[in-house]
């Protein structure tokens, strides 16, 4: 049971690889996240993931789509909600569409388990994602372990933000 797991950051993805794990699936990791900014902060995060991706034995690649690329998809509604479901869909859109094209039975995303994003959301656009692309949209309520994916990560000494992560959130407008 192979599973493409959208990761937005390495501490959101402990808990999440490990509860999937635990239940048998082999979860390999996407790192699109064109949401980020500044650069070197998704360099960052990135590097992060990697890291941990080594260290666990979990297959991870980097999708590059570019900031200003993203910013001109979510300038349709920059306000919140609508900016985040835009950043959601941008995501996941590109989840979903490499899980079909490289032959994973299923697809998810990191996102699910924090506490302080918009979750229905999240599923909802994964559910319409799953849908143009036909692959099957594997939903898990990763909430539950938010509290211990933070002592996970600070156990293996990862890096953690303080800011989801565009340009508006780290000015915190309209957080
Ligand atoms: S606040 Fe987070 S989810 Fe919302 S648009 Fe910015 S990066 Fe995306």
């Amino acid at each position: 049971m192979r599973v493409l797991m959208h990761s937005c950051c390495a501490p959101c993805s402990t808990f999440s690889l490990a509860l999937m794990r635990s239940m048998g699936y082999s979860v390999s990791a996407l790192f699109v996240n064109p949401n980020i900014y500044p650069e070197h902060e998704g360099e960052k995060r990135w590097l992060t993931l990697w890291e941990f991706a080594s260290l666990e034995g979990m297959p991870v690649c980097r999708v590059e789509v570019g900031h200003e690329k993203w910013l001109e998809t979510v300038s349709a509604d920059l306000a919140k909600p609508g900016r985040c479901v835009l950043c959601y869909r941008t995501r996941l859109d590109e989840t979903a569409r490499r899980a079909r094209d490289e032959g994973f039975q299923y697809f998810t995303t990191s996102l699910l388990l924090s506490i302080y994003q918009d979750h229905d959301a999240i599923v909802r656009e994964a559910r319409e994602a799953s849908r143009r692309h036909s692959v099957e949209f594997l939903y898990f309520d990763f909430r539950k372990g938010y509290r211990r994916s933070r002592e996970m990560a600070r156990g293996k000494h990862l890096y953690m933000q303080k800011y989801c992560g565009c340009e508006f959130s780290l000015r915190g407008e309209n957080r």
